[in-house]
């Protein structure tokens, strides 16, 4: 889950990097007395959780508390590549005399983190990889020693940093190890007219898998960008929203991308996915199903189980006492396969629900599903 900027940087400043001096604001009266408290000059910052804000209008100098007002009426509201802005932020505006950029990310591919440092901060980096690549310093960190003042001297020297860019280097690598980041990324660092070094803007990624540790962030860190993720998440479900119109319902993360491949092979799009996992229960049916059943792209729902602990007559239960709950208004292919999949088709069977229907392969319940899907 990605952090809002105001939350990146409390991070950065309890690890003692230092930033500008700044209040969140979510209406222009507050955003006038906090420009106000802070000099009267005041950058005023969207908060979303997108990149590229000061392309597209959400970062603005005021010159004034009344300017402050009004510029965060404009950018309160606004849209940024499909973020609403909800919040402003007004930080006490800088003299930059140079533009850094500093990284650390995941590299999955190396089982490493990587360092991506640059001397041309502020614009995105991806432009100046792109067009000088030489300009960008990219440097993986041994996880056992992680960030020490050598190797963060040595990120520097790589990227052309001032030295006393190394002390930031290291409290930023502190960011990423103590906070469970999967990636922090300062751009612009800035050194200051006066020589000070600033993040003037922060991004940080937050291991999902470290969410119970991340309590603090409450409701605004932890909430999910999709509405239906949100409302799987608090049931305890596995749900990614897609851009398709096949609904898919599996047994496993393995089990679940195949039948993503399968669907996909028949010349539908998955529309979204749930892992029920291990113990499916009635209930996880029937919440699955629900879940899936409210994105209103789903034309058809394909069911793809493969009994193993979980066996199918304990999934096809399941799906009968869904059906009690849930008014199917689409249908819904089942595969049972495994543990007990006699049984399971036949609990179905008599069920026979006329929106339900059976298939004994994977492929053949796929292509029945995307044709139903694709069909009307
Ligand atoms: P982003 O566009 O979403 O990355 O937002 P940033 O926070 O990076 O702001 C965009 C640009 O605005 C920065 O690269 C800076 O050049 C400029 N900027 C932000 N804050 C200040 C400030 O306090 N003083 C000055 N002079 N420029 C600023
Ligand atoms: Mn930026």
């Amino acid at each position: 889950m990605d952090l809002y900027e105001h939350q990146a940087r409390q991070l950065f400043e309890e690890h003692g990097i230092v930033v500008p001096r700044a209040e969140v604001a979510d209406s222009p009266k507050e955003a006038r007395e906090i420009a106000r408290r802070l000099g009267g000059r005041v950058v005023v910052k969207a908060q979303v959780k997108t990149g590229g804000r000061g392309k597209a209008g959400g970062v603005r100098l005021a010159a004034d508390p009344a300017a402050a007002e009004l510029t965060a009426r404009q950018i309160l509201g606004m849209d940024i590549k499909g973020h609403t802005v909800g919040k402003v932020m007004l930080a006490q505006p800088v003299d930059i005399e140079s533009e850094f950029y500093v990284s650390y990310v995941l590299d999955r591919a190396a089982g490493r983190f990587l360092a991506i440092a640059s001397a041309e901060g502020g614009m995105e980096i991806e432009e100046v990889a792109a067009s000088r690549p030489e300009a960008v310093a990219r440097v993986h960190i041994d996880p056992a020693e992680g960030v020490t003042s050598a190797k963060a001297s040595e990120i520097a020297e790589a990227a052309g940093l001032p030295a006393q860019t190394v002390d930031v280097l290291v409290r930023l690598w502190e960011v990423l190890v103590r906070e469970d980041a999967v990636l922090v990324e300062v751009n612009p660092l800035v050194r200051t007219e006066q020589g000070q070094i600033l993040a003037l803007d922060g991004k940080v990624t937050l291991d999902d898998n470290a969410r119970f540790r991340q309590a603090r962030w409450g409701a605004e860190g932890m909430e999910h960008d999709d509405p239906l993720e949100a409302a799987a998440a608090a049931k305890g479900l596995n749900y990614v929203k897609l851009d398709g119109e096949v609904g898919i319902i599996g047994n496993g993360a393995g089990l679940v991308m195949s039948t993503l491949d399968v669907v996909a092979g028949c010349g539908a799009r998955p529309a979204n996915f749930l892992d029920i996992g291990g113990g499916a229960s009635a209930q996880i049916m029937a919440d699955g199903l629900s879940v899936i059943l409210s994105d209103p792209a789903v034309k058809s729902v394909f069911v793809n189980v493969f009994g193993g602990i979980t066996a199918c007559d304990a999934v096809a239960d399941g799906i009968v006492q869904a059906l009690d709950s849930v008014q199917l208004t689409r249908p819904l292919v089942v595969r049972l396969d495994g543990n007990n999949a006699a049984r399971g088709r036949a609990i179905l069977d008599e069920r026979a629900h006329p929106l339900v229907q059976q298939a004994t392969t994977m492929d053949g319940a796929a292509c029945r599903a995307a044709r139903l899907a694709t069909s009307g």
